[in-house]
């Protein structure tokens, strides 16, 4: 047997064009491309005004199952499509996410997918990439600063000091600066209070970030953010301190969307990359517009689950920037249906038919969600070499008796080859099927509502029990008129209830909301559920542990 090679080693193989020859086959002037190097660029946002009467690309939308341990793979099934399509010969770009430093450093590694279907360099997007991450963490931070610095100096706004919902921000797992103390040290070192850090890609700024339509809009929602409370419990906003210019500063070069290419050269915009549990797990909108006019179909990519990533996609990111995919594609994996299934980690390597059998409930739950929002889509099976041939013949035969349509890929192990199938079928849907995108809920209705809505159509929950918290902050937002923002539920992602152990599809559930957070700024309210981390911890065999760089520069252990 030959080896399987790394995809480190797959992407240090693989010849990269010059960023210039990606970009000169797209309807790019030469000066609205900002290269970063040899092979990354920013695009200027002028080209998104060129072009705003061109029409829009086709978007289609990567979701999946619930995840496990066992991995699904939405990236570098997101990244093989884009791929197949290209050889298809249609005009595509695909839109990611940026990855953090924190799972790139932890457990779940990097996120530009793998094998022969990855985004290069991946090492830059992995690592520190445009910089965009860290100008995010710095207007987090500044703003953090700026807070303290009115408090020490008057605190004219009559901010409470306990009652500061602003934290700081690393792009890091750093589970120690969770809950810290600041401004110890006397008079002259500020005014003690407690604070806590979130990872970058939690804060409210990476989400205002990614919904933000421009350097205006970005501005407006900066300006909304909510940091605090006075001492009459009223809101303090970025507004009221006078600094959303200096924010949006901050952020002007890091909106522009980052043009990179994958193993096939084919160009994406990775760009912009917020947790998909306390936010809502969209790569940029700014990325998905551009990638619309630069391609006449766009393979984007939204986190964990449909009832997480693409419930969010579909309710907030698609009403904000007016996107509406036209097909969504569901990954599946037979290692995951078979953890579905009731298989644990060790025995995924052995075929079970009948475990795998069991765990299509999870599959066809997020069939029914993506049918009630009215949208066509088909099944992606990941192919893993450990798939027994029975096996995947049980899973197309239950997708053909229910007449969806599912497609055997292999773009981790062909690249675009392996995705030629899926391709051919995300066209057939696009163009046989008339996509009747329908929001789940209004947003008129009233909060309590709208998280009902998500709870029993989405996960398919019973009903739902707000803590008397919960009570008391939805009257509370509705007095602010915070009531007419779409939900951003936060819940564990491994099972469509609030108990990350319930696996396949449970039934006859509540879903318990304990709290919730307003991300004015960004325009969603969070309704939090079970314990939503916002600042992970490392494992005890962190992914650091492999990392290396050789006396070139080139870099190991990255995956
Ligand atoms: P997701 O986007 O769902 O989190 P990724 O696409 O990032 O998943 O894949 C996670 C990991 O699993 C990557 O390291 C990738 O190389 C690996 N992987 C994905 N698909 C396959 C496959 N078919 N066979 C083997 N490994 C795979």
């Amino acid at each position: 047997t030959t080896k399987i090679k790394t995809d480190i080693e797959i992407a240090q193989e693989t010849k990269l064009k010059r960023i210039q020859d990606i970009a000169s086959e797209l309807d790019l002037l030469e000066e609205e491309l900002e290269p970063y190097g040899h092979y990354k660029a920013k695009i200027s946002l002028h080209a998104l005004k060129r072009l705003a009467t061109k029409q829009d690309g086709h978007v289609i939308l990567v979701t999946s199952i619930n995840p496990t341990p066992a991995g699904e793979g939405k990236s570098t099934v997101t990244v093989g499509l884009g791929q197949a399509l290209h050889k298809l010969g249609k005009k595509v770009m695909i839109a990611m996410r940026e990855p953090s430093l924190g799972p790139t450093m932890g457990i779940k590694g990097g996120a530009t997918g793998g094998g022969y279907s990855q985004v290069l360099p991946m090492e830059d997007i992995n690592l520190h990439f445009t910089g965009d991450l860290h100008a995010i963490t710095t207007a987090n931070n500044a703003l953090a600063a700026l807070i303290d610095n009115h408090i020490h100096q008057g605190n004219e706004l009559r901010i409470d000091t306990r009652r500061i919902v602003w934290k700081r921000a690393v792009d890091l797992n750093d589970r120690a600066l969770r809950k810290v103390v600041v401004g110890l040290g006397g008079p002259t070192q500020g005014v003690p209070r407690e604070d806590g850090f979130d990872i970058t890609v939690a804060s409210e700024i990476m989400a205002v970030f990614c919904l933000a339509t421009d350097l205006q809009d970005l501005k407006r929602r900066l300006a909304n953010m909510v940091v605090a409370y006075n001492v009459d419990r009223q809101p303090v906003t970025v507004a009221d301190l006078g600094v959303e210019g200096a924010l949006t500063l901050l952020l002007k070069d890091a909106l522009k969307p980052n043009l990179v290419q994958t193993v096939e050269h084919v160009p994406a915009l990775v760009h912009g990359g917020p947790f998909a549990n306390i936010a809502h797990g969209c790569n940029s909108v700014i990325a998905t517009k551009m990638a619309q006019k630069l391609g006449d179909y766009v393979v984007t990519e939204a986190g964990f689950g449909a009832d997480l990533g693409a419930e969010k996609f579909l309710h907030i990111k698609a009403r904000m920037g007016g996107i509406e995919p036209k097909a969504v594609v569901i990954v599946a994996t037979i290692r995951a249906l078979k953890m579905h299934g009731g298989v644990g980690k060790q025995q995924l390597a052995s075929e079970n038919v009948e475990a795998l059998k069991k765990g299509l409930a999870n599959l066809e739950k997020h069939i029914e969600t993506i049918q009630a929002f009215g949208l066509p889509f088909v099944v992606a099976i990941n192919r893993f070499i450990t798939d027994t041939d029975k096996e995947i013949h049980a899973l197309t035969t239950f997708c053909e008796e229910k007449g969806y349509p599912v497609s055997l890929t292999e773009v981790w192990e062909k690249g675009g080859d392996g995705g030629i199938d899926l391709a051919r079928k995300v066209l057939e849907a696009i163009e046989n099927t008339k996509s009747t995108y329908t929001p789940l809920y209004e947003l008129d209705e009233p909060i309590t509502d709208k998280i009902q809505k998500i709870a029993r159509i989405v996960y398919g929950a019973s009903d739902v029990s707000f803590s008397d918290k919960a009570k008391k902050q939805i009257e509370q937002f509705t007095s602010f008129g915070w009531d007419k923002f779409p939900i951003c539920m936060a819940k564990t992602q491994y099972s469509l209830s609030d108990d990350p152990t319930k696996l396949g599809r449970p039934t006859d559930f509540t879903i318990t909301v304990r709290e919730l957070k307003p991300s004015i700024g960004a325009g969603f309210l969070v309704a939090l559920t079970g314990d939503v981390m916002t600042m992970p911890g490392l494992p005890k065999q962190p992914a650091a542990l492999q990392m290396d760089v050789d006396e070139l520069g080139n870099a190991r252990g990255l995956f």
